[in-house]
């Protein structure tokens, strides 16, 4: 059963960009988070990061975003250092979608879609709408553009979320732990929204405790544990390959 029906692709894949980042170092304090951090996300791909609880994932995508500024390491687009530049810049090519929707309750959908291009883009009104009504469109919530957020099933809202992140024409998209509020019914809608974007050449990093997901529509999965890459490789190579103690024992917690 397909869920999302649209006639539009979700996101221009014309654009996609490789994502690096190179020994990446975070301490909050004395708590060393992030200890040389290395990943690659090849343009077009979706990498996926598991990890236990406190293992530093949600920080890693923070300091590729330049949430917080990495201490030591470098952050590449297209192979280009973008330590440099405006990290506004920065974090307007990449979408983030969280945990938490964090959706404008007095404004309606498509007004939350709309904010960022308005604001962010200088659109003006009627265009930031257009922008918004068909982002809604492609993620099958167009009927729902003139409603609250509150009206709107969790499942629901993360999908505006997504349409609000897309409708700044990212170049990447972040996704932490995106279903991990949603009742269990309402995260294959998600999930499947997801796999559509990722499918539509959209390079992706995605957190998640999704085992399913994570093994199914990743290029390549980073398995972190203690703010380090413990392994990473193919789905098939961390999933029925495990080489470390430490992936071994997550995996038969989790699966
Ligand atoms: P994960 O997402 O894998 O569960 P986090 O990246 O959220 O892990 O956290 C990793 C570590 O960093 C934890 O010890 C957490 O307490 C710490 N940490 C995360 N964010 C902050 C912050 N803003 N200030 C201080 N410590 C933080
Ligand atoms: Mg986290």
């Amino acid at each position: 059963m397909t869920i999302v029906t649209n006639t539009h692709h979700l996101a221009d894949a014309g654009e996609a960009v490789s994502l690096t980042g190179r020994n990446l170092h975070l301490s909050f304090g004395d708590n060393h988070v992030l200890r040389g951090v290395d990943i690659q996300v090849d343009a077009g791909t979706t990498t996926t990061v598991i990890g236990p609880s406190g293992s530093g994932k949600s920080t890693l995508l923070r300091v590729l975003n330049r949430l917080h500024e990495p201490q030591q390491g470098d952050i590449l687009l297209n192979g280009r250092s973008v330590l440099k530049d405006n990290p506004d810049e920065l974090r307007r090519r990449i979408g983030m979608v969280f945990q938490q929707f964090n959706l404008f309750p007095h404004k309606s959908v498509a007004d939350n879609v709309a904010l960022g291009p308005r604001k962010l883009l200088g659109l003006s009104r009627d265009e930031a709408r257009e922008i918004a009504v068909k982002q809604l469109d492609s993620v099958g919530l167009a009927a729902k553009a003139d409603a609250r957020p509150s009206t709107l099933s969790g499942g629901q809202q993360q999908r505006v979320a997504i349409a609000r992140a897309l409708a700044m024409k990212p170049q990447v998209m972040f996704f932490d732990e995106a279903t991990s509020a949603l009742d269990p019914e309402l995260v294959k809608g998600v999930l499947s929204l997801m796999t559509e974007l990722s499918q539509d050449g959209m390079t992706m990093v995605v957190v998640t405790h999704e085992m399913g997901y994570a093994r199914d529509v990743a290029d390549n999965v980073l398995f972190m544990d203690d703010g380090v890459v413990v392994e990473t490789g193919s789905p098939e190579q961390i999933f029925s390959d495990a080489k470390s103690d430490r992936l071994k024992s997550f995996l038969s917690q989790v699966l």
